[in-house]
């Protein structure tokens, strides 16, 4: 894909760039646009707004790839705690983690008991918890962990990537199990020899792909499905198709990032589909940000407008 892209996501890897970018005044005053603040306070009163006008959220404490195992207690008590703080201000809000923020790099089974402790705090209430997807390297070790959690309770979901080649054959798997699944474009710089390179087989992926999750197999199984994106001629043609073969709009949903294309996000709920919006807080946005300037190269105009405005 671009060199724009390509040039964003390895700057997303610099722990030099990160250092410095994260000091920068301008810089963090441009992330405001994609995220309401740092503190969870910050996510709640934004989660607290939309659900007002009828949108439900999925928080994110941001943060990923641990350089020590100890620090992921940290990560669960926090998501613990937002449970918590969520079920107090009465939100429909899920949480969405990262593997590598609850030590996939340094032990699969230590992060699979720090996974299971969200998970089972999150059953208490009713609610459910929903693993990102991160680069290909992690693709395999984050569906096992789904798999296994899965198989012990129903309440969790698992993302995957429509620019994977594997993920059609992943969803042979994950089907059958009735799982929950976020479909999305995919975020990370990965190599052609695994991942579609342009953005017309990538689209005809993810449609087909949805067309599968909400096809009879897998509404017989019990999945749901969450189509992560903002691509208005992709959710048309899943609208089409559900309203073609019978599928209800609120058999599925649809889920956004917090400030990405808002008028789109307020038509859907007028027009009767379930929305999720996805809410990022914490001090760790670097490496997220930069995967969200990729997306939009056209966004680095407005980090500059940052630079140059005040
Ligand atoms: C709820 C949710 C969860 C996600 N979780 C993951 C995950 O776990 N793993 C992963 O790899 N990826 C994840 N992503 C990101 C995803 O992979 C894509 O990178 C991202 O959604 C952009 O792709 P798109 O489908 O919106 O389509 P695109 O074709 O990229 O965008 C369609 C249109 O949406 C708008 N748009 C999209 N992105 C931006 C942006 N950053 N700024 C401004 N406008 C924008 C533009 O108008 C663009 O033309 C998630 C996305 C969402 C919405």
């Amino acid at each position: 894909m671009g060199l724009m892209r390509t040039v964003l996501l390895a700057g997303s890897q610099s722990v030099w760039l990160r250092e410095r970018a994260m000091r920068w005044g301008f810089v963090k005053r441009a992330t405001k646009r994609f995220m309401p603040g740092e503190r969870l306070e910050d996510a709640l009163g934004a989660a607290g707004a939309l659900q007002r006008e009828g949108t439900a959220t999925i928080l994110t404490h941001l943060g990923e790839n641990l350089a020590a195992l100890s620090e992921a207690q940290p990560v669960v008590d926090e998501y613990v705690a937002a449970q918590d703080r969520v079920r107090a201000s009465d939100l429909n809000a899920e949480m969405s983690v990262k593997l590598t923020q609850l030590g996939l790099d340094q032990s699969s089974e230590a992060c699979y008991r720090n996974f299971k402790r969200i998970a089972d705090h999150a059953a208490t209430m009713g609610r459910s918890v929903w693993i990102d997807m991160e680069g290909s390297g992690y693709t395999e070790a984050t569906l096992d962990l789904y798999r296994r959690v899965r198989r012990e309770q129903p309440n969790v979901g698992v993302c995957v990537q429509a620019y994977l080649r594997r993920t059609a054959a992943d969803l042979d798997t994950l089907i059958p199990m009735g799982a929950a699944i976020r479909l999305v474009k995919g975020a990370y710089q990965e190599p052609v020899s695994i991942a579609y390179p342009t953005r017309r087989e990538v689209d005809e992926n993810y449609f087909q792909l949805a067309s599968r999750l909400i096809g009879d197999e897998a509404r017989r199984a019990g999945v749901f499905t969450g189509f992560g994106t903002h691509d208005g001629a992709l959710v048309a043609r899943i609208q089409e198709r559900a309203a073609a073969t019978g599928v209800p709009r609120n058999a599925f949903e649809f889920e956004m990032l917090y400030g990405i294309r808002r008028e789109a996000q307020s038509r859907l709920v007028a027009d009767g589909y379930r929305l999720r919006v996805l809410i990022s807080y914490g001090e760790f946005w670097f490496p997220w940000y930069m995967r969200r300037l990729a997306e939009r190269p056209a966004n680095v105009l407005f980090v500059l407008k940052n630079l140059f405005g005040g």
